[in-house]
């Protein structure tokens, strides 16, 4: 079953509640810290609390906190939490509809009433679904971030797997940033705006360099980031939409996991150089693909780009975004061409 994580910020909680839900995080983090190195840590229940301390605090927080603890001295060598966020798990929050806005209730050190939210309409769909009961609630966090206290709650819901055994293969690149084809239909993602924008926050960049401002570096680093992600999130709906509307039951990408190490062509190390974007791309058409109950699945990349419909493979075959067959003459669009063997996965499918 896929889980979604929806981060919902509280809407313009009072003085005294945030001030309140930092004291529940100092506690909280204190209280695991000491845990840590508790003798009978993994007998622990919520009545432990009262050996740490005398004031009162949420037992549902106080078991979440406990299995958090007990998973982390586990799994790795836990020194401290700087910090740790209160967690609650899925009975122990609420979400209700309050006429136009929702409202999430959770256990404080105050009495229990709902918190209004914001929300955006694809985060209210999420909601209504786990009020109506087509999707179920996991555990919840709040945390801060920013300076303004969040919500992130988990949903999982069922998917129906698609019976359509259509395929549609998937190339990213640089100067298309993605081609997607199914049959004799395709769609093309041009990647000039991506690149013209990547150009110029790599020359400020220099220009802060010079300057030594790393500060404002980092800063445009993360705003470029931001847009990139932007722009990764809009292409890849667009794709599962087209994937929809074409009864694809199976996608296929490439797996461009070793890519970085070999860069065995000019497209490959141009695809290096980017590889965060594109590995964030395919994660997310991978992810809705999914969501929507279409399969994925990853082919090897070797020679995509440079193999003829003929079978005749050629580095000479491809020439920029043109593709000619140097024994069949055969043209095409080299992304397009690229994204027709990806779907026929010629080079057999990922290990
Ligand atoms: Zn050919």
């Amino acid at each position: 079953m896929p889980t979604i994580t929806l981060r919902l910020e509280l809407h313009n909680p009072t003085k005294v509640k945030q001030d309140m839900y930092e004291r529940m995080t100092e506690v909280n983090t204190a209280f695991a810290n000491w845990l840590l190195n508790h003798p009978k840590l993994n007998q622990a229940t919520s009545k432990l609390f009262k050996e740490f301390s005398s004031q009162r605090f949420p037992s549902a927080v106080v078991n979440q906190t406990i299995r958090d603890v007990k998973s982390q001295r586990k799994h790795q060598k836990a020194k401290r939490f700087k910090t740790l966020w209160c967690c609650f798990n899925s009975q122990n929050w609420n979400v209700e509809r309050k006429g136009e806005f929702y409202t999430v209730s959770f256990p404080t050190l105050e009495k229990r009433i709902g918190v209004p939210v914001v929300t955006r309409p694809y985060q209210e769909a999420w909601l209504n679904r786990l009020i109506n009961g087509t999707a179920k609630q996991g555990a919840a966090k709040l945390y801060k971030k920013r300076k303004k206290w969040c919500l992130a709650i988990a949903i999982t819901f069922e998917v129906k797997p698609r019976h359509e055994t259509k395929v549609m293969g998937v190339d990213v690149g640089l100067r298309y940033i993605a081609v997607a084809s199914v049959g004799t239909k395709s769609l093309f993602f041009k990647g000039n705006q991506c690149a013209f924008v990547r150009r110029r926050y790599a020359a400020l960049r220099r220009t802060l360099g010079k300057a030594k401002k790393l500060h404002m570096i980092r800063k445009i680093g993360r705003k470029e980031s931001r847009w990139m992600k932007d722009m990764n999130h809009k292409i890849s709906r667009q794709i599962v939409r087209f994937a929809l509307a074409n009864g694809v039951g199976v996608i296929r990408m490439e797996d461009l996991a070793g890519i970085r190490k070999r860069t065995a062509s000019a497209k490959e190390a141009g695809r290096s150089l980017h590889s965060w974007a594109f590995h964030q791309l395919q994660t997310m058409i991978a992810y809705k693909a999914e969501m929507a109950g279409i399969r994925v699945e990853r082919v090897n990349p070797t020679y995509t780009s440079q193999t003829c419909r003929c079978g005749y493979r050629d580095k000479g075959n491809r020439n920029g975004i043109h593709f000619q067959c140097q024994k069949c003459g055969y043209t095409i669009h080299a992304d397009l061409n690229g994204a027709i063997n990806i779907a026929k996965a010629i080079s057999g499918f990922a290990a």
